[in-house]
């Protein structure tokens, strides 16, 4: 078995991770080291610099961004499957969502919830499941499913035995998770007396979509912006070689851009989603050295997560579903 590459940043840090964590181990406690090393990683990690952390800037996360972008709805049907931009079929949706004031009076909690317009983007996973459920082709030979517009408006139908839509669902857990919860639980029961909504159900919710929240102080636009135009300066020279273009009168005209509430945003400042928002709609144009022409060249060879173990493969497919 090849070891993991030092010059792929997932790979790097997959090695780094081995280092700390024996891995002649049963499953469960492999991730139970893991877990303990990540929490001893996190808890060190303090610092907060102008640069962009090289676990969401970098070509693993643009060639997601870019394969995701170009989505085949029916990958068993090869060429002739139809292909979307998952962006494209998102959903905007008022729910209500905790906000941090920094300019709350002193009589007024700091964190609130105001409703707020946000964008739900699907997963991966939700637009998998959507198609089998849909199934592929109608009556008359064409799909299902044929461009962003269908799958926006199958996310947002009723299912025909009356059970929410996968937007309702979102609605009702972003809105009360714990009534959401006990009405699932519920339902399950209701359906057959050893049927149970679990954990795994749960969560498999929570990452049905990528929920983008948008940021339109702008002192805070600014600060991001400068960070992805920015990029990661090389350690040696402190030299700009790998930060995006941002179209600045575009962000002006739209008076906000969006933040995600994934773990990689939430702890990173920056996320697959954002991006992939961002690409789409014109607000950024990639580092040239994460093009999409670029990386298409850089995928010929070995494949990358080559000699990922199970465990890490689960914790990295979570991270960008
Ligand atoms: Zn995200």
């Amino acid at each position: 078995m090849v070891a993991p590459s030092t010059n792929n940043t997932t790979e790097r840090s997959h090695r780094a991770a081995h280092d700390h964590v024996r891995v002649l181990q049963v499953g469960a406690g492999h991730i139970q080291a893991l877990a303990d090393m990540m929490f001893t990683e996190s808890s060190l990690d303090l610092d907060m610099k102008n640069d962009l952390r090289p676990n969401v800037w970098n070509a693993q996360v643009f060639e997601n961004l870019h394969r995701f972008s170009n989505y085949m709805l029916y990958p068993e049907r090869g060429g002739d499957s139809p292909i979307i931009n998952p962006v494209a079929a998102a959903v905007s949706l008022s729910v209500p969502i905790e906000l941090f004031d920094k300019h709350a009076p002193a009589s007024e909690p700091p964190i609130r919830r105001v409703s707020t317009t946000v964008l739900l983007v699907p997963s991966a996973l939700t637009l998998k499941q959507l198609t089998e459920l849909t199934g592929v082709l109608k009556s008359d030979g064409s799909f299902v499913l044929t461009n962003a517009a269908d799958v926006r408006k199958a996310l947002k139908a009723q299912c025909e035995d009356g059970r929410s839509s996968w937007v309702q669902d979102m609605k009702a857990l972003l809105s009360d998770p714990a009534r959401f919860i006990s009405a699932k639980q519920k339902a399950a029961a209701q359906e057959s007396p050893k049927e149970r909504y679990t954990f795994g159900c749960f969560i498999q919710q929570c990452c049905a979509f990528a929920v983008l929240v948008p940021v339109t102080d702008k002192s805070e636009i600014e600060r991001l912006v400068r960070r992805w135009e920015r990029g990661i300066p090389t350690h040696a020279h402190g030299v700009l070689s790998n930060g995006a273009q941002m179209n600045r009168e575009h962000i002006g005209a739209l008076g906000f851009i969006y933040r995600c509430l994934c773990q990689g945003f939430l702890h990173r400042g920056s996320c697959v989603h954002v991006l992939q928002w961002m690409v789409s709609a014109g607000v950024m144009t990639p580092p040239a050295c994460f093009s999409a022409a670029r990386l298409g060249h850089a995928r010929i060879g070995r494949p990358s997560g080559y000699g990922m173990c199970m465990a890490c493969t689960v914790l990295c497919v979570y991270e960008y579903i």
